[in-house]
């Protein structure tokens, strides 16, 4: 529905299927252009966290409306594309409302990460998209809702970044 009210706005890439064969959808929010810079969003990897999908349906919509009404934004959408994947993992999303979000803990206790990296069709089709169709990503933001801490991924130091408080 988003797509289909702001055409020239949003439009859906698919990006592979899950292990029980649902689509990965990423919402792609650009203004035009080819090979523009990107963000890249995701909320609901872990599926149990529903407040992170209701928080992607919102920035979904807030984009959408707030587009030239809010300066920031504009810019923003005018230099760069945004990426985002509302319900990243689908097969756990499916689960926890079935089940409850208690049953996926339950299981992840049991099945953990698998076997390798990537080997998750979740993970994998975003690692694809970004390293192969958007290498031109300039960020990556994974939106979580246990605790209230900001992570940096490991870096090439171990410096702390600047600007950074150490105690956080
Ligand atoms: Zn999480």
């Amino acid at each position: 529905m988003l797509v289909a009210e702001n055409p020239n706005l949003v439009s859906k890439i698919v990006t592979g299927q899950n292990f029980e064969g649902r689509p990965l959808n990423v919402l792609n929010f650009s203004t035009g252009g080819t090979n523009k810079p990107g963000i890249w969003f995701d909320t609901g990897i872990h599926s149990r966290e529903w407040v992170t999908q209701a928080s992607g349906t919102w920035f979904a919509k807030k984009i959408v409306t707030d587009y030239v009404r809010d300066a920031a934004l504009t810019v923003i959408l005018d230099k760069m594309d945004i990426f985002l994947e509302i319900v990243t993992n689908s097969d756990g999303y499916y689960c926890t409302h079935t089940n409850g979000p208690g049953a996926v803990t339950a299981l992840a206790l049991r099945l953990t990460r698998g076997p390798k990296a990537h080997s998750e069709s979740e993970v994998k089709s975003i690692v694809d998209f970004c390293q192969v169709s958007r290498s031109n990503l300039k960020a990556f933001v994974s939106i979580h809702s246990y605790s209230q801490m900001l992570l940096y991924p490991y870096g090439l130091h171990q410096d702390p970044l600047q600007g950074n408080r150490a105690n956080w």
